[in-house]
């Protein structure tokens, strides 16, 4: 019988002896700091630096790190304290991710426990415990379908944005499943190595569409509802123009009624879609009367969210993060970083893509887990169920995620 960690730890050992053709080493490799988490997460080592891929491939044989992380910054001396490093410059990077998206599968899969009472629920743990008041908690968040479907609507919108909105080329956009719950986008290109935190920040806010405003945008003119632009344009307006066509294509009573539109607002809407819609595609205005201007503002503003694109604001502001290095693997699920194409995204399934082991079974107790999807096959859920024969990438996606109390041999 095996320990988890040691079952993880043989596991990943196997893997990069057999097959580290996956590994990518970044351009620029010299000029990038490197950084591990070794020994089943427990010990980060960072400051580290490779001339070659086959230096960095020695050092993942030698070490065998759970996690592996390179800067998207290029320093003079990578191998030197922080401050020491001299900064030249650093590739813009988004990260996706579920947690950022709010998805009503959390409710489902996420459990979070409080650390002093252990008060436990469902979902987004609270800012506070709702009975000891202490901010500590334990989650505990799993990855299923719909959290990846989210993030690859989002990861959509941001590529949309960055091509036409920013003129970033295909060839410049590098997109990867991040080995967990989302996706990275990383832009190599002259351009943006110099950019600080400021202008991260300012690029970050226009995808997040952080303080639009109908008015700036000069959406409601008079009694005129300005719907300028298709969706092949580069530009907010165009954007809004989209999601108000697929909002009055969707919409109904219900959406209103969540989105706090008065009941006659509503009917209108309800009662002449058609309408409406064709009059945006034959005029790109609408009359306001019907919905009226406060309605209308709301509409507006749900559109704009549900267009922005949700990515972690702390990581593309960051000029000196460290990311995962792609085609490593992830010590919280033993699944690759793994790229796609732009053109792929669409058909790209990343629990298939993504699966470094396709061979062998192993029998596991579990302690728990939600139903999940690993390659072609599901499993569970499970709850305290021992003696389950599980194909290795499974067995090892749970043992990661710390879900498995012990290994057996297969006999
Ligand atoms: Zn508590
Ligand atoms: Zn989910």
């Amino acid at each position: 019988m095996d320990l988890p960690s040691d079952f993880v730890s043989k596991q990943f050992t196997e893997y990069y002896k057999r097959d580290s053709s996956h590994l990518q080493a970044p351009s620029n490799i010299e000029s990038r700091e490197f950084g591990f988490l070794i020994s089943n997460r427990t010990i980060m080592i960072r400051h580290k630096k490779f001339k070659t891929r086959n230096d960095l491939r020695s050092f993942f044989l030698e070490a065998i790190p759970s996690d592996a992380y390179y800067s998207s910054a290029y320093y003079e001396n990578p191998e030197a304290e922080m401050g020491e490093k001299g900064w030249v410059g650093a590739d813009l990077i988004f990260d996706i991710d579920a947690d950022h998206i709010l998805t009503p599968c959390g409710k489902v899969h996420d459990i979070w426990a409080c650390c002093s009472c252990g008060f436990a629920g469902r979902g987004r743990s609270p800012q506070k415990c709702p009975v000891c008041s202490e901010a500590k908690f334990d989650v505990e968040t799993w990855m299923c379908e719909e959290c990846l479907e989210s993030a690859k609507k989002e990861t959509f919108k941001l590529v949309d944005m960055l091509m036409k909105d920013f003129g970033f080329q295909k060839s410049e956009i590098k997109l990867f499943f991040s080995g967990n719950r989302g996706y990275h986008v990383h832009i190599e290109n002259e351009q943006v190595h110099p950019l600080d935190s400021t202008i991260r920040k300012e690029i970050v806010d226009y995808v997040i569409g952080l303080g639009f405003q109908e008015s700036l945008h000069r959406i409601i003119e008079g009694d005129k509802l300005i719907l300028e632009g298709n969706s092949g344009d580069a530009g907010w307006k165009p954007r809004i123009t989209k999601g108000t066509i697929d909002f009055l294509t969707k919409a109904t009573k219900a959406d209103g009624s969540m989105m706090e539109l008065g009941k006659n607002a509503v009917d209108h809407i309800v009662n002449n879609r058609k309408t409406l819609l064709d009059n945006i595609e034959s005029y790109r205005w609408l009359k306001i009367k019907g919905v009226g201007v406060k309605n209308w503002r709301k509409i507006i503003q749900k559109v704009a969210e549900i267009q922005s694109a949700k990515v972690d604001t702390v990581v593309t502001t960051d000029v000196h993060r460290l990311i995962r290095l792609p085609g490593s693997l992830h010590g919280k699920t033993g699944l690759l970083k793994f790229e796609s194409t732009i053109n792929g995204l669409d058909h790209f399934d990343p629990l298939n893509e993504a699966v470094a082991f396709r061979k062998g079974d192993v029998s596991v107790d579990i302690i728990r887990s939600p139903k999940f999807r690993i390659g072609n096959e599901s499993y569970g859920p499970f709850n305290n169920s021992r003696n389950i024969l599980l194909p290795t990438a499974a067995a090892l996606f749970l043992a990661c995620k710390g879900a498995v109390q012990a290994v057996k041999p297969n006999v």
